[in-house]
């Protein structure tokens, strides 16, 4: 038996046919290998028989022992309650369902044996529907020799079942070569992994003594070491993705300086050191043959458009065209606008292509694009669709990289394949991803930050304030409007519902024009055509508009320098980094800003957390290092929305301190034995095609 594990189907075991096949593939078993990854949720230690004397509450228990008495009662609720005894003390077994024949089985005299939870109930400890036994006393049942495994399932799909199907399982392990030790013995050792064969048989069979704490908190060692490897592995992927990536080669586009000099003197700013810097390790990366992978982070208003708007210039000074992708229609839009005000006076030729982009219009910028007229196209993830032919790209800049995944990043490197190279890629993220989960979620990519915000801002200052002072807040919003600054009122609703979203930025619109008829007030929203949004964000950019009514689209490239009031609904609703991407709109100017996050009571503790984090901090990094902790890396990077991979056994949040081990433990693998690599990869992610295509 030679063959990898990960190639034997679970068909092969007994009393697997094709439904029950169907019903493991649900939750991703496969092969043989999946269902040995396929780690218990936690565990039962149904090992030993407690006495009843030394019970206590809220622990799974196995007890036994006699039936003192059994009665129906009347409480709230028809129950059958057994009293059980074993001569160290007594507990009760409660079942508010029970058949006729249960309450026959358990007549007074008769042995038990029960596994179940003890609580306080209303005649002291009490389990309520424990999973029981009768027991003959001259021939006792076994007691079980190993925690017993309790298996994410799925529906139609038993403990009992996996359970036995995970011991089949286990016995492939028998033949050493089955689940080869794709780690070094040095290695190991030095980073304290041990076996994996060993660690995938303890988990499903822990023995009695193995400490249950560390079990269910998956931080035991065997744990560990499965978490260290898959972590490994997907660590290991990227690079090998960035190789094969790199191994195609690029273009090479050195500075020339002309255009670039020409903008940079129009520019009615000058860069910040941090800008500088980063528009040089750009710089340079296009100037070599390689492909460039690099990621921009900066805070929101860090001034992440100018620096990609030099690199599009240095590919356009070369000859090649450029693109620049933004995830929403109000963004790309907004691109538009500041990358034409750049581009256009050097007499540089710009399209912009999105989903509305239609017709003969479409026929038109396609063609453009096609032709190699348009160097600079601007536009949304229409971008990506099969029949926008570039007809030399050279470069890509990917805006507000968490909502693009790694699928899309290869997508785009495909586009300019048809030139014999791939085109560089610039990756600019507003939110700032923590290190550690930059690490691992990034690590095919070079990481440049723009630490440091244009001089001159004015910190805003954050007020979190319940809506029962809605009239006070709307009495100061009046106050500052005509003052003379700008504002925005900004309604949040549960996020996949843009229709409701909208519908209330329309009802509040309404509501404040009739309380504020002095104030001229505008709205925008997802469901609106273009052009209409569009008029109304250049009513509120050239003054006309007092107040602008939105909702969350607003979050990323609204640009207007005298708005300095915000005023987030249920700001309860949002993560904490679309909240600083949103308030993120205003401090753009010299005025002291603020942002009112007007919740609705009750506030959860978790809620009322968050809320003060941003009440206290300006800085992106420590709010997405805090919203990482008090949410966890899912949600954080939107798992769904970023491809991010799904992880088996590591857990990115529990396991953040492997993560820069892990780092150190790739290079050192690739470095001493490189031919472990590839089926390492292959044991935990698969021959993914994604991964294989590139
Ligand atoms: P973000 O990093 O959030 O995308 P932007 O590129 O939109 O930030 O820049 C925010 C604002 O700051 C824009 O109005 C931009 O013109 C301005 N800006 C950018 N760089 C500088 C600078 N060095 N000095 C002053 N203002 C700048
Ligand atoms: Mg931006």
């Amino acid at each position: 038996m030679n063959r990898s594990l990960n190639n034997i189907s679970v068909t092969t075991l007994k009393g697997v046919g094709d439904a029950l096949a169907d019903k493991l593939g649900r939750i991703g078993i496969h092969n043989i290998q999946d269902l040995l990854f396929h780690l218990p949720l936690r565990y039962q230690d149904r090992t030993r028989v407690t006495p009843m004397g030394a019970l206590q509450p809220n622990t799974d228990v196995v007890i036994q022992g006699k039936v003192l008495a059994s009665d129906i009662v009347m409480g709230k609720r028809r129950s059958l309650l057994c009293r059980i005894g074993d001569g160290s003390g007594s507990i009760s077994l409660r079942f508010f369902h029970f058949t006729a024949a249960q309450k026959n089985t358990l007549k007074p005299g008769v042995e038990v044996r029960c596994f179940g939870e003890p609580r306080r109930g209303a005649t002291g400890l009490e389990i309520y529907h424990p999973e029981y036994r009768v027991i003959k006393i001259d021939a006792p049942a076994e007691i079980e020799e190993t925690l017993t495994p309790v298996y994410p399932a799925t529906e139609g799909l038993t403990q009992q079942r996996i359970r036995s199907l995970c011991e089949q399982a286990l016995k492939f392990l028998a033949d050493e070569s089955s689940l080869q030790e794709l780690l070094p013995a040095e290695f190991r050792q030095k980073y304290r992994l041990n076996s994996l064969v060993e660690a995938v048989r303890l988990l499903h069979k822990p023995p009695p003594e193995e400490s249950i704490v560390l079990l269910s908190e998956g931080r035991h060692p065997a744990q560990q070491r499965l978490a260290f490897e898959e972590l490994l592995a997907h660590n290991l992927s990227l690079q090998q993705l960035r190789k094969r990536v790199q191994s195609i080669g690029g273009f090479t586009m050195p500075p020339a300086n002309q255009l670039t000099r020409k903008m940079l003197e129009q520019l009615p700013f000058s860069l910040t050191s941090a800008q500088q810097r980063v528009a040089a390790d750009v710089s340079k990366d296009m100037a070599t043959s390689l492909p460039m992978l690099r990621l921009v982070q900066g805070d929101v208003g860090s001034g992440k458009t100018v620096v990609a708007a030099l690199a599009a210039l240095q590919a356009v000074e070369n000859g090649y065209q450029a693109a620049v992708m933004a995830p929403t229609e109000i963004l790309a839009e907004q691109h538009q606008l500041n990358f034409s005000s750049w581009l256009k006076p050097l007499g540089i030729p710009m399209v912009f292509l999105s989903g509305k982009t239609k017709g003969k219009k479409r026929q038109e910028v396609l063609e453009k694009i096609a032709s190699g007229e348009a160097m600079v196209v601007v536009g949304t993830h229409a971008l990506f669709q099969d029949d926008v032919i570039f007809h030399k790209l050279g470069m890509a800049v990917i805006d507000e990289q968490h909502r693009f995944g790694v699928h899309q990043r290869m997508a785009l490197r495909k586009k300019g394949e048809q030139n014999g190279g791939l085109p560089d890629q610039l990756i600019m993220t507003a939110t700032p991803i923590p290190r550690t989960l930059a690490m691992s979620a990034y690590s095919d990519l070079d990481v440049s930050v723009i630490d440091e915000l244009p001089p001159g801002r004015t910190p805003i200052n954050t007020v979190v304030i319940g809506d029962d002072r809605r009239e006070e807040v709307i009495k100061r919003l009046k106050m500052a409007c005509l003052e003379g600054r700008q504002a925005y009122w900004v309604c949040t609703l549960i996020e996949e519902s843009e229709a409701l979203q909208c519908q209330a930025a329309e009802v509040t619109a309404e509501q404040l024009r009739e309380t504020l008829p002095e104030l001229s007030i505008g709205l925008v929203h997802g469901r609106m055509k273009a052009s209409e949004k569009a008029e109304a964000m250049k009513a509120f950019k050239e003054g006309h508009l007092h107040l602008l009514v939105a909702t969350t689209v607003i979050e990323v490239g609204v640009d207007v320098p005298n708005s300095s009031l915000m005023i987030i609904e249920n700001p309860e609703r949002l993560g904490l980094a679309q909240l600083h991407q949103l308030r993120g709109r205003v401090g753009r100017g010299n005025i002291e800003s603020h942002c009112l996050l007007m919740y609705h009571a009750p506030l959860s503790q978790q809620s009322r957390e968050r809320l003060q984090v941003m009440r206290d901090s300006n800085d992106g990094f420590v709010i997405a290092e805090k919203d990482l902790e008090l949410r966890g890396p899912g949600e954080v990077l939107g798992t769904r929305q970023t491809g991010l991979a799904q992880f088996r056994v590591a857990d990115l949040e529990r396991d953040r301190d492997l993560l820069m081990a892990v780092r150190t433990a790739a290079q050192e693998l690739i470095r001493q034995s490189p031919e472990g690599v590839e089926p390492l990869v292959n044991r935990w992610l698969g021959k993914g095609e994604e991964y294989a295509n590139v």
